[in-house]
């Protein structure tokens, strides 16, 4: 509001009690010494025993205050770089009806990660995973021209779901907040322009709340569309793998990133058969006849919506399960198991290869193309075939992307190198297209009259892995180390002796001093040890922390603790107010 309007309006001005509820003897934020026994990495250790997070069950969570404010201040950024891009904020019912989920076709597709209930009525629900079909509904049943577009519309709530493995605390949880935005455009081009202007916020966003972060180009899953980014917090810890090139920029999910094929050429020798008896795996051949692994081509036999399939890669490469999905077209496939070896005794298991393998397709790694040198199975017990070349020995069906890339492959777009790196997906973006509108029905009449269908798109954040990620980065074996721009709190206020009455008034004058620049601060004022308090701070991990102890006495001056850098200065209060008052600034808050 302008100000003085609220004043001549006669409104009276919010009383803003934070002070009340930062002072730690009454803050609800139960630190623990030891780590609880289910917490395996970093961020989840540290908000339990910071105080910030309570287990409930497997992959549920209680935020206790700290944790709230954490989250607020992460969603606070979310929105208003959300709202800079023209999105508009709505809110969504988790309780979705399967009616909707049936017209996507999702409802049987989506399995058991959806949650599922029943009404008192019997009738169907699923607790929203993710709200393409919510949403496409509302904007289907409520615009109906050009005009209306585009639209962009977001919500910031809780998805839940019933992941195989929820792990890691917050990175892998069932019940997690998300911030899930869905844009409509009349055409193709806007649809683009839309995801671009996400690209951007999110870009923002993941700055602001001062991780390390990289956009790759992803796969689009069960979600749908042609075009995807994630966007990477890098982490040991992490659970996606990322390649990308320094020196062009180039990075994409392993799944599916791209790698030059150099010549495969193994030693030159005529084709010929060769007893191998019992050397099945590529270790055992390699070592039997002396040759490299990536001189073996692999032939995998796949069951693809029940029928064989040959796959071939380098001996020392993986197929990529993400690459063969979207060369099959159908997600409907998997290794043969022991029963389809039974099932189809033309191949022989250990020894199966692409010579002379009649009746089934056979897809080869690009990096086959032109090999020779090789060895493969001879479709015959006990014995393998040496000096294959491919092309004129055997022909696949078709040369493909298939294998996997690994840290060291060339890059595809230039002439560097892959690094391959470990990452949290704090988000994805999507292109979806017209995917959900076509089978929902969402369209709108253009200038000349003719119903469209609507191009969409989708743009996910996990807010609470995002919170668990950005302690991924800033921790030490002590704690925390909020960024300031996410941190509960930017100062902490750490009087030591409080129980001397003229330690307590001067800490309390501070105080007030810090607030009315209009810091957020936590006094401790707990009659508690030195060690005691060090310790809780170290943990709650609040940017800058202001000590008040023998040096004030001294001198009337506080010791300034800088907790990600460990720096230290002794300064005088109100020095300290505008130091961090100018770190606030440089962030622009
Ligand atoms: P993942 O591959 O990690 O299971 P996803 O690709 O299925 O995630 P999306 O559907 O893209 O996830 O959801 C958008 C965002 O929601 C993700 O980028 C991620 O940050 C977050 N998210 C997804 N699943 C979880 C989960 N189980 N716990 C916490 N956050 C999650
Ligand atoms: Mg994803």
């Amino acid at each position: 509001m302008v100000r003085g309007l609220r004043e001549k309006a006669g409104i009276p001005r919010p009383e803003v009690k934070m002070e009340e509820k930062m002072r730690q003897s009454r803050l609800f934020a139960p630190t623990l010494k030891e780590s609880p026994a289910d917490a395996e990495i970093a961020s989840h250790r540290l908000l339990v025993r910071g105080g910030f997070l309570r287990r409930v069950a497997s992959g549920i969570y209680d935020f206790l205050p700290l944790g709230v404010r954490v989250l607020r201040k992460i969603e606070g950024i979310i929105r208003e770089e959300m709202n800079r891009e023209g999105a508009q904020e709505v809110v969504l019912p988790i309780l979705q009806p399967r009616e909707l989920w049936e017209e996507s076709g999702r409802w049987s597709r989506y399995g058991d990660e959806m949650m599922r209930l029943k009404d008192r009525a019997g009738r169907d629900f699923g607790l929203g995973p993710t709200h393409e079909e919510m949403i496409t509904a509302l904007v289907r049943d409520n615009i109906s021209s050009y005009r209306d577009l585009p639209l962009n519309l977001y919500q910031i709530g809780a998805k839940f779901r019933d992941e195989v493995r929820p792990r890691f605390g917050l990175l892998r949880a069932r019940e997690f907040i998300m911030k899930d935005a869905y844009s409509f455009d009349r055409d193709e081009e806007g649809m683009r322009e839309s995801y671009r202007a996400m690209y951007r916020a999110y870009s923002r966003i993941f700055d602001r709340c001062g991780v390390r972060w990289m956009a790759v180009e992803a796969d689009t899953g069960l979600i749908g569309g042609d075009v995807s980014h994630e966007f990477m917090v890098l982490a040991g810890v992490g659970e996606d793998r990322v390649a990308y090139c320094e020196g062009c920029g180039y990075a994409a999910n392993i799944n599916l990133a791209e790698f030059r094929r150099e010549p495969l050429s193994g030693p030159e020798r005529p084709l010929e058969k060769v007893s191998t008896p019992g050397q099945k795996t590529v270790e055992e051949v390699s070592g039997f006849l002396g040759v490299e692994p990536r001189h073996l081509i692999k032939c995998l036999m796949y069951l693809v919506e029940g029928k064989p399939v040959a796959v071939l890669v380098p001996g020392d490469r993986e197929a990529g399960e993400v690459k063969l999905e979207r060369v099959l077209g159908t997600s409907e496939f998997r290794l043969f198991h022991q029963g389809d070896w039974d099932n189809f005794p033309q191949y022989v298991q250990g020894f199966v290869g692409p010579v002379g393998l009649d009746g089934v397709d056979v897809l080869a790694d690009l990096s086959l193309r032109g090999a020779r040198g090789m060895v493969c199975g001879s479709n015959e017990e006990d014995h393998h075939l040496v000096g294959v070349e491919v092309g004129r020995d055997f022909q696949p069906n078709r040369f493909l992307d298939l294998a996997l890339a690994r840290d060291g492959d060339p890059c595809p777009r230039c002439e560097g190198v892959l690094r391959v790196a470990a990452g949290i997906e704090v988000g994805q973006i999507f292109q979806l297209g017209l995917k959900y509108s076509l089978s929902m029905g969402c369209t709108y009449t253009d200038e000349k009259g003719e119903e469209r269908p609507v191009h969409m798109g989708c743009y996910g954040i996990g807010v609470t892995r995002l919170m668990a990620a950005i302690v991924e980065q800033h921790h030490d074996e002590r704690g925390i180390r909020w960024p300031l721009e996410v941190a509960p709190a930017h100062v902490h206020l750490v009087p030591l002796n409080y129980e001397k009455e003229e330690r307590r008034k001067a800490a309390e004058d501070l105080y007030r001093q810090l607030l009315e620049e209009g810091l957020e601060v936590l006094l401790d004022d707990r009659e508690e040890s030195a060690g005691v308090k060090f310790a809780d701070s170290d943990l709650f991990g609040i940017p800058y922390r202001l000590v008040l102890g023998r040096v004030y006495e001294e001198s009337g001056k506080v010791e300034l603790q800088v907790r990600s850098t460990g720096e230290r200065a002794v300064i005088s209060p109100e020095e300290a107010a505008g130091q961090v008052r100018q770190a606030l600034g440089r962030i622009g808050a």
